[in-house]
């Protein structure tokens, strides 16, 4: 990613290369812009502002003058029609923002579609749930009344990944704009295009200036200014690890509370009763998505030994026939975001491969894929040594690790056996037996004989451990979003 002197040239997508504070573009302070490139191909085909601290703390500024604004006046239900109205807006450019997403991640224009539809959704759902955040009465002697409110924090910032820019926007915004907090969001610098234009769409949608702020540009310099700023009162933070743990001591420096939603090590856990007909598209669904880059991957597989051999040879030949694509060549994934996460998956590879990892299958670049594109496909390794980086780290990638158990205490034993604790998936016949297997795994969400099914904005999630902490999605993130106050009147 290079810097320029704004304006770019006349080929790339300009069109939202400004940051967007107070309802309306302007150029931003550094007066630099940042290159955007298509995954796919390699090209430059958009530019984004260089966003900096100073624009930071206008945006901040424009949101903390909101809060006494039109925006802080208005009622809970005033604030959930808004919501709504953006849900329906974002439906009515659906196919706008898709092609747009798919570009600018590189995933397939169905899975493109389809996060447009999950965005639109959050708006829709905290849009419904706005007014339905209601405290209660405590009982107390005689002479006191005592009850509890959610009031906002105030201006929350929000920085997002570049893995499901569109999606972060709803899932992280949503629920803070409808408890009555002003944002300023910090997208990705890799994709972030469908973010600043679902902000041209929330002004369409009515929002007051300066409910909405977005300041595009680089992590350790937009980034870190808003979470350095002293005018922010919560941060949501979507993305790795190491940035969380920044962003953690920042908000401890100035004493307020933060979301951290990290990655992910997620196993899936496969025992001899499954029914492999489900298990085997659903274990493959999960690690292809968006090629491997979603926190929630299902990037370990672990089986039971007994059927091993019959579910390796059943999954290897179902990866075999995967293939990796542009969008336009509608594949079953997409290529990795950029070079550096290229490089990087493919040195998990190597190591597995020097360390002897066999590689039981691997899919296939499809045929006319452009030179330029960050392409890699889908492998899966196994069996893999539990304390192997293939069975520890997030790598990211459509590279799946397939490990081994002989009994439900070492299935348990290994899903629990990395830092993290984002997602697990159990697969059994035997209800009792999975109920009882789900609830001996740390993370913050097991599904059984499924995996992430359902979509999900209803449902809260979130880790633990090295996945974060905070919840959002569903009614959780609503608390989370807000503070209890508490009232007691002393009467009579
Ligand atoms: P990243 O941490 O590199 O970047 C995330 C965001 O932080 C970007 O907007 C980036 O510009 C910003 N950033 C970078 N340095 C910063 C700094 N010093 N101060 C403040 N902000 C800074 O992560 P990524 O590579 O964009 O995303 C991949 C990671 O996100 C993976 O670990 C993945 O699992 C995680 N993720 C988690 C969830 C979840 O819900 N748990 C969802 C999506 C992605």
């Amino acid at each position: 990613m290079t810097m320029h002197d704004t304006p770019g040239a006349a080929d790339p997508i300009t069109r939202f290369n400004g940051v967007f504070i107070d309802n309306e573009w302007h150029p931003p302070a550094s007066g630099k812009s940042l290159d955007v490139t298509d995954p796919a191909t390699g090209a430059v085909f958009a530019r984004i502002a260089a966003g900096n601290a100073a624009d930071i703390d206008a945006a901040v500024g424009a949101a903390r003058r909101a809060l006494s604004g039109p925006w802080g006046r208005l009622s809970a239900t005033e604030r959930g029609r808004l919501l709504s109205r953006l849900g329906q807006v974002i439906e009515t450019h659906r196919d706008d923002l898709s092609r747009l997403e798919a570009r600018d991640t590189g995933k397939p224009l169905d899975q493109a579609r389809g996060d447009i539809d999950t965005a639109a959704r959050y708006f829709e759902y905290y849009g419904a749930a706005a007014d339905k955040v209601h405290g209660i009465t405590i009982p107390m002697r005689p002479g006191l009344h005592a009850s509890t409110e959610y009031v906002p924090h105030g201006v929350t910032g929000h920085i997002i990944p570049w893995n499901y820019p569109a999606q972060m926007v709803g899932r992280s915004l949503a629920p803070a704009l409808a408890m009555g907090n002003a944002t300023v969001l910090k997208p990705a610098e890799d994709a972030c295009l469908t973010a600043l234009h679902l902000a041209e769409l929330a002004r369409e949608a009515g929002f007051p200036a300066g409910a909405i702020n977005v300041v595009p540009g680089r992590g350790e310099i937009a980034g870190a200014a808003l979470t350095a700023h002293r005018g922010i009162d919560f941060i949501s933070f979507t993305g790795s690890p190491e940035v969380g743990t920044l962003v953690q001591v920042a908000a401890a420096r100035h004493h307020i509370g933060c979301t951290l939603e990290l990655g992910g090590k997620s196993p899936q856990i496969v025992f001899a009763d499954a029914d492999l007909d489900v298990a085997v598209p659903a274990v493959i669904a999960a690690i292809v998505q968006n090629a491997g880059q979603t926190c929630s991957a299902g990037s370990r597989v672990l089986v039971d030994a007994a059927i091993a051999d019959g579910f390796t040879a059943r999954l290897g030949a179902a990866f075999s026939r995967l293939v990796a694509g542009a969008p336009a060549q509608n594949p079953e994934l997409g290529p990795v975001i950029n070079l550096t996460q290229h490089r990087r998956v493919q040195r998990y590879c190597a190591m597995a491969e020097a360390d002897g990892i066999p590689l039981i299958a691997e899919g296939r670049i499809a045929e006319g894929a452009p030179a330029g594109g960050h392409f890699i496909p889908p492998r899966l390794y196994g069996p893999v040594p539990p304390d192997h980086p293939m069975a520890q780290d997030e790598i990211f990638g459509p590279i799946l690790a397939l490990l081994t158990f002989r009994d439900e205490a070492e299935a348990i034993a290994l899903a629990n056996g990395t830092d993290y604790g984002l997602v697990a998936g159990v697969w059994s016949a035997d209800g009792s037996r999975a109920l009882r297997v789900a609830r001996q795994i740390a993370a913050g969400q097991v599904y059984v004989n499924g995996y992430g099914t359902g979509g999900g904005v209803e449902l809260p999630f979130g880790g633990i451990g090295k996945s974060g902490h905070g919840r959002e999605k569903g009614f959780a993130a609503l608390y989370d979003f807000s503070a209890t106050r508490t009232l007691v009147l002393r009467h009579g």
